[in-house]
């Protein structure tokens, strides 16, 4: 997945031109700047590869969620459903906004489950996050008709499904705000960064605003714009804009890399008895960035985790034991371990989240194993790990 791994001259050639002149801010200065607008160009591409009228970056992946949230106007008490199993910016970005993360459960798509979702709403529900895990999406037309009928936002997280699409649409675009990130490990890269893409033109210029101190961005006199609301900083630089700006015009190029090396490895799996593979939903176009699968049970995952590890093949993970992505070892969230005190809408609002709500998640990551699809492979690689695969697991009892 990682863009990192085919950092080249493109990615020099734009960043030298923001070095040439040295503005390394994305507004202003605009008769020292040689007429370079990364940020701004890398937008345009965004939106364009998108097929949205909206691109806005952002420093990070959880910066275009919080300012998506900000934009459509979630705030204290607001209660947002997200998987439980996700990145821990899902949860990190809601509670910056004074809002409440509910988590339920995810399916064999490894994403929230609708049903689940369904039963989660109630009347303080403002938005449904899916989280479009390891490269493949949420079911969206049911997510998106279950947020129809109660008037809710759906606000997708597709930073780790970029390049993907479901019913002909890029993920992303498919609800009313999408998110990506360009941290160091996505399939494309700024460094660090991120953005969000919409159709709502409304959205986006609070987006816009809210995302730089609440300037409105009319004319060219920083100091004289006015601030129709109260904004925060989360601007991207122009040097990391730069690498991305490179990397977008490769995305295309990464994902066919991705999809032939996915491609080697499923099909040596395939021959594996027992192996069931992630369910994709109908429509849906993943962007191959993992290989995700599921062994028959609990403990012959825990056991292929360990196989596959003793036997050098890295990248791939067991996420049921994993810090970051499952709320099993999140408990400096489930029990708000925080520096200072809590809104009171928080701490009123915060379900108790006990494990025993989640037998459905544990169900489906309790199998799975999710392998890390790298560029960098080379043909000869990809065939030796996929066999070495097969051969390690076959082995499982
Ligand atoms: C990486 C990631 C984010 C956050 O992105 P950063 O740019 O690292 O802040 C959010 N959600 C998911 C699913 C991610 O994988």
């Amino acid at each position: 997945m990682p863009g990192f791994e085919l950092f080249g001259e493109t990615e020099k050639a734009q960043v030298n031109d923001v070095l040439e002149s040295g503005v390394l801010m994305r507004y202003g200065f605009d008769g020292m700047r040689n007429g370079h607008w990364k940020a701004r160009s890398l937008e345009e591409a965004l939106a364009s590869r998108m097929q949205t009228k909206h691109a806005l970056l952002v420093s990070s992946g959880t910066a275009a969620l919080t300012v998506a949230m900000a934009a459509a106007g979630i705030g204290a008490g607001d209660e947002v459903i997200i998987p439980n199993f996700t990145f821990v910016a899902s949860f990190e970005a809601v509670l910056a906004l004074g809002a409440v993360p509910v988590m339920v459960n995810i399916d064999d798509t490894l994403t929230l489950d609708p049903s689940a979702v369904e039963k989660a709403i109630t009347e303080r529900t403002r938005a449904i996050m899916p989280v479009h895990m390891c490269g493949s999406m949420a079911d969206l037309q049911a997510l998106s008709a279950i947020a129809k009928s109660h008037g809710l936002l759906l606000i997708e997280d597709a930073c780790q499904a970029i390049g993907g699409s479901y019913q002909g649409k890029p993920l992303g675009s498919y609800g009313d705000l999408g998110c990506f990130s360009f941290d160091y490990v996505k399939t494309i890269t700024c460094g660090e960064g991120g953005a969000l893409i919409t159709n709502n033109t409304g959205f986006y210029r609070n987006a816009d605003h809210y995302s730089d101190h609440g300037h409105d961005h009319i004319g060219y006199d920083r100091g004289a714009e006015k601030h129709p609301f109260l904004g925060y900083n989360f601007r991207i630089s122009e040097l990391n804009a730069a690498v991305g700006l490179a990397q977008i015009a490769r995305l295309d190029e990464f994902l066919a890399i991705q999809k032939s090396n996915y491609n080697s490895l499923r099909q040596a799996l395939e021959s594996v008895s027992g192996i069931t593979f992630r369910r994709v939903p109908e429509g849906g176009v993943e962007n191959y960035s993992f290989l995700n699968f599921f062994m028959p049970d609990q403990l012959s995952a825990a056991r292929a985790k360990k196989a596959l590890s003793e036997a050098g093949l890295d990248g791939c993970f067991y996420w049921f034991d994993n810090n970051w992505h499952y709320h099993r070892k999140w408990d400096h969230f489930k029990q708000l371990k925080t520096l200072g005190p809590v809104s009171k809408e928080v701490l009123e609002g915060l379900p108790q989240f006990s494990d025993a709500h989640f037998e459905a998640s544990d169900h489906w990551i309790g199998r799975n194993i999710s392998c890390l699809i790298k560029l960098g492979w080379t043909e000869d690689e990809v065939h030796s790990r996929a066999a070495k695969m097969a051969e390690v697991l076959r082995k499982i009892p």
